[in-house]
């Protein structure tokens, strides 16, 4: 799929659980068709478009875990020490030609290639050396400090599957493997713009009755932790003719574009003609607080977000709605963040039916459990809330108080901002 059809965000319900929701996402939304092929040194971050075969076993061969001797576990006594003359040597990088003698064991070092008939290692602590001879202690198990080729991944296996993000860790399995270029989805297109005639660009004058624009940067910043390639699209006037023309010039050029602000009923939001004029918009009455209404959409093919203006609205629904269907979009098939149980540190009443986001910083509790404590001021645009939390306790639907001790969900901040 290369373009998203004017139907993708269609909703015509009235109030939709965020379970629903995100499903709906995931399953309208589909990757990007564009692939390449890009080296190692810079795949982090990036999504891999296709499974990854092990062309070679990691490890290649039957290798030495410690530095010591290796030997054979049928020469070793069941009852007593052990003496075996020593015969040869070999260290990483240079593996014994030929094969073990019966009676003997070979000197080796941590990474060597396992000599071939030997099939443990005892440790260099745990003998006596003497003129030429070990005495291993009773008690060596069969197949002590050896690593046996393929253990980590098999030859021919699939290491890595299509739609993994690759951090450092995948990397590493991927070069282990032997592979020095990857086949990855490109990296999306994605434009931010503020909506507002109050917003105004930090570095200049406060005009009377504006505000800085604390979103974009935040949006922006929060894009450039996702395989994309992040456009700033500076600020719109709440004029409908400018927004228009705007929207549609910046979508011709992306494969996301976002705005935060001007989606509400107010008359002078202005986002949702524009949009609806040259394309397709659908408001998704989600059932959450902080964030209503986001409004998702295409223009020619582009998927639309457009977020709350409020800044702790905008974070919440970026962070749990727009990065998955970005990530969707990028390629992604792990779409989900970790949530963690922990023990609410506060009393909260709620309304049923909805889910909530408490801005949370977590504490180590009396029994030594995590707890979160939750910011006092949880207004929609108390950006210092974000600041001083450590993530989002999300509290289901169904729950309508909490108490002390509660055991909730905790989103960390780090789980979804790299
Ligand atoms: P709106 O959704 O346009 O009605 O905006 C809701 C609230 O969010 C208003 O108080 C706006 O001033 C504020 N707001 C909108 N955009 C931004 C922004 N980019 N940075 C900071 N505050 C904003
Ligand atoms: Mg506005």
């Amino acid at each position: 799929m290369t373009q998203l059809t004017d139907d993708c965000f269609a909703f015509g319900g009235k109030l939709l659980p965020v379970a629903e929701a995100l499903a709906m996402l995931d399953a309208r939304v589909g990757a990007v068709a564009e692939r390449e092929e890009i080296d190692l040194g810079a795949a982090d971050g990036r999504v891999l478009a296709a499974d990854l075969e092990a062309a070679i076993a990691s490890p290649p061969h039957d290798n030495v875990a410690v530095d010591g001797y290796a030997l054979r576990f049928a020469d070793l006594s069941t009852t007593g020490d052990t003496d075996l003359r020593l015969a040869g040597r070999a260290a990483a990088g240079h593996p014994l030609a030929g094969r073990i003698a019966p009676g003997t064991a070979v000197r080796v070092f941590t990474g060597a290639v396992l000599p071939a008939g030997a099939d443990c290692v005892v440790m260099q602590e745990d003998i006596r050396l003497d003129a030429g001879t070990i005495t291993v202690p009773v008690g060596l198990k069969a197949g002590a400090n050896r690593r046996l080729a393929g253990e980590d991944v098999a030859a021919g296996a699939v290491a890595l599957a299509a739609g993994a993000r690759l951090r450092p860790q995948e990397i590493a399995l991927a070069a282990a493997i032997g592979h020095d270029r990857l086949p990855v989805f490109r990296r999306l297109r994605l434009g931010v713009f503020s909506t507002g005639d109050e917003i105004q660009e930090p570095g200049t004058a406060l005009r009377p009755g504006a505000v800085y624009d604390a979103n974009r940067h935040m949006l922006m910043a929060l894009a450039r932790q996702l395989p994309v390639d992040v456009v700033d699209l500076g600020i719109l006037a709440d004029d409908r003719a400018t927004i228009t023309r705007r929207l549609g010039e910046a979508a011709a050029d992306l494969d996301v574009l976002v705005t935060s602000g001007g989606v509400s009923t107010g008359e002078e939001d202005h986002v949702k003609a524009a949009v609806e004029a040259q394309g397709a918009l659908h408001f998704w009455r989600i059932a959450i607080k902080p964030g209503r209404p986001l409004a998702l959409g295409t223009i020619a093919g582009t998927a639309f977000i457009g977020l709350p203006g409020n800044p702790v609205a905008a974070m919440v629904c970026f962070l749990r709605f727009a990065r998955p269907l970005i990530l969707k979009r990028a390629g992604a098939r792990d779409l989900a963040p970790a949530l963690f149980r922990v023990a609410a540190g506060f009393s909260h009443k709620k309304k049923p039916d909805r889910r909530e986001w408490v801005r949370a910083r977590l504490a180590r509790g009396g029994d030594g459990g995590l707890c979160a404590r939750k910011f006092e001021r949880q207004g929609s645009g108390i950006i210092s809330s974000l600041v001083q939390s450590d993530g989002l306790v999300e509290i289901a639907e169904d729950v309508t108080r909490l108490e002390p001790g509660t055991m909730v969900d905790f989103l960390p901040f780090s789980e979804v901002m790299r």
